[in-house]
């Protein structure tokens, strides 16, 4: 029987497991298993040619017993309501393992950016928060850049909100340009947090950094900051690749050629004839496999072939859950998406804080902050996986799930 590649029903099952592990009731489990909240909204967009094209897009709120939701908004042709109200879920853990006062939000929008000019794709920002604004705000849902969305789209959607509530707004959205409120070290701070838990799971494993062989899939904005700090600490990025295809060079690649040449939307390989395919680059031989693409890219089917003894997923839900059982049967030490991609949300937070405070911290402070988060998150996930003797995607979701559901039983939401 084939595998239910379903993220929302994968999540589903994780987060029961987790919570029954916990001790939790049955309907605590019915309460955290969906989102409290999920607007659907037809977007009416004027387009160069003078044409109106209609876009749906989606705002799902996982939980707010914490705080207010957070989460990014990903612009993509293959946006679907499950998928958002997945990755809610999974923002919820983010914040949960690296302890921060929020509850999990995400967003998204059908289109292709890829094919729209700069005015099309600033009127579409503009008409998504108009048609989400009455459930958004600085103290109740705050959005960032996901998959294809990036500063200037925030900027678009920061000075849209600020127009509808007649005050400036820099609090109400995230990884916005450092002259409108951004945070140093924002641009950078998923791929940041990657390294860091590349660190902590050599360091388990007795492997050193130096000459490491590193093969990443995916160049956009973790996967290409990501080579760059790799090749700068000294490891061997030996794979790359983008939707197209794969570079692989087991001497190492030349990174700064393909930051060079890399264009906007994350694409280098097209430039070049002797490519792999995605499925290929994932099973080359390397120390550390980082998949920064996209869903279900290793699964019952390839995970028998995978020979990375580390694999740290970048990429929201690159790994399925048979995948899961597959690599932890072989010794693989998996770092799991809601805890290895949760750096960028880290270095959101600060910059909602820099924002409501109006005072701006060095990036050397952004930093060391995230550097003592991500650490933390990732000893409480790995203390877990052991003592309790679950796989470390579990282990994450029982430190990331456990926040929520104590702020829900104390708010009597659920005994
Ligand atoms: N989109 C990012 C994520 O999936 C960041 C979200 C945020 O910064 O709020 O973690």
């Amino acid at each position: 029987m084939s595998e239910n590649l379903n993220v929302l029903h994968s999540t589903q099952v994780i987060i029961e497991q987790a919570l029954t592990r916990l001790g939790y009731s049955e309907a605590m489990v019915e309460l955290l298993k969906e989102p409290i909240r999920v607007l659907t909204v037809r977007i009416p967009v004027r387009m160069d040619d003078n044409s109106v094209k209609v876009f749906t897009g989606y705002r799902a709120q996982h939980n707010d017993a914490v705080g207010p939701t957070k989460g990014g908004v990903r612009f993509h042709p293959d946006v679907n309501e499950d998928e958002v109200k997945a990755l809610s879920i999974w923002m919820s853990l983010k914040c949960g393992i690296v302890d921060l006062p929020y509850g999990g939000g995400k967003g998204g929008v059908i289109c292709d950016p890829r094919q729209m000019s700069f005015g099309e794709l600033e009127r579409l920002s503009r008409g998504y928060v108009r048609a989400v604004s009455q459930i958004v705000g600085p103290t109740k849902d705050i959005p960032a850049p996901d998959v294809m969305t990036n500063s200037q789209i925030m900027a678009w959607m920061m000075d849209e909100y600020s127009r509808i509530r007649e005050f400036d707004a820099p609090g109400f959205i995230t990884g916005k340009p450092i002259v409108l409120g951004g945070s140093h070290g924002r641009e950078t701070a998923t791929a940041k947090g990657v390294t860091i838990m590349i660190d902590q799971a050599l360091k388990k494993k007795g492997i050193p950094l130096k000459n490491a062989r590193v093969v990443i899939q995916g160049f956009g904005n973790a996967g290409s900051y990501l080579a760059k700090f790799m090749h700068d600490m000294g490891a061997c990025v030996v794979g790359i690749s983008d939707v197209y295809g794969g570079l692989y060079n087991p001497d190492g690649l030349d990174i700064e050629y393909l930051l060079d040449r890399r264009d906007s939307f994350g694409t280098v390989t097209k430039l070049f004839k002797d490519t792999l395919t995605n499925q290929e680059l994932l099973e080359l031989d390397c120390d550390i496999l980082v998949p920064a693409a996209i869903e279900n890219q290793i699964t019952a089917e390839n995970a028998g072939r995978i020979k990375a003894p580390i694999i740290v997923e970048a990429a929201n839900g690159p790994t399925t859950i048979e995948a899961t059982k597959i690599l932890t049967d072989r010794g693989v030490l998996l770092v799991p998406d809601v805890l290895a991609s949760a750096g960028g949300v880290v270095v959101s937070y600060f910059e909602w804080v820099q924002n409501n405070q109006g005072y701006y911290w060095t990036e050397a402070e952004v930093h060391a902050r995230l550097q003592e988060m991500m650490e933390k998150g990732f000893e409480n996930v790995y203390n877990v996986h052991m003592t309790r003797k679950v796989d470390m995607r579990l282990a994450a979701y029982m430190v990331g799930v456990r926040k929520m559901a104590e702020a829900a039983r104390f708010r009597g939401w659920v005994n």
